[in-house]
């Protein structure tokens, strides 16, 4: 299914998605974000998909999560739930957001990677507002710096901001 349908861009991002038969294949249930995320470290590759639990660190990964959002909306971040289009409650949709592939595996880096170390993510899709909005929030609570390249561009994050000035 696509949640995104109805707008211009859900609709690339929906081709896109047919493309990219790699990420989809593991896809096992109907999924909000059809996304992928890799992380490279020490040479072993980490793929993340929208809704993943089948990670070894899964559980560990989803209560830094929780955390993580808590921290978040402390520091002022809002949920963005607008392209959340599922029937879904505000609680839910909140729950789907923050388990984009890209949050997984930043929440993962930062459980792994140590202080002061640049998060790298490469990102199938382009990244939606709500997940750039909060790592910005993150770059800056965290004190990381954080490298995603997405479909279209990369978006380098440092404290607080990010290199394409929410423009991509
Ligand atoms: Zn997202
Ligand atoms: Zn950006």
């Amino acid at each position: 299914m696509c949640s995104h349908a109805n707008s211009s861009q859900g609709v690339s991002d929906f081709t896109d998605v047919a493309d990219s038969s790699d990420c989809v294949k593991d896809v096992k249930q109907p999924s909000w974000d059809l996304g992928c995320s890799l992380i490279e470290m020490t040479g072993v590759v980490h793929e993340f998909v929208g809704g993943d639990g089948s990670h070894p660190r899964s559980k560990a990964i989803y209560s830094k999560l929780d955390e993580m959002a808590s921290e978040l909306k402390l520091a002022g971040y809002v949920p963005n739930t607008s392209e959340v289009l599922l029937d879904l409650g505000e609680e839910e949709k909140e729950d789907a957001l923050h388990r984009h592939s890209e949050k997984l595996a930043l929440d993962f880096s930062l459980i792994i990677l140590g202080p002061g170390t640049t998060i790298r993510i490469v990102k199938n899709l382009r990244m939606c507002p709500d997940c750039h909005s909060a790592i910005k929030i993150i770059s800056k609570l965290y004190g990381r710096k954080v490298v995603i390249r997405d479909r279209t561009r990369f978006h380098h994050f440092d404290d607080g901001f990010c290199s394409c000035k929410d423009f991509w």
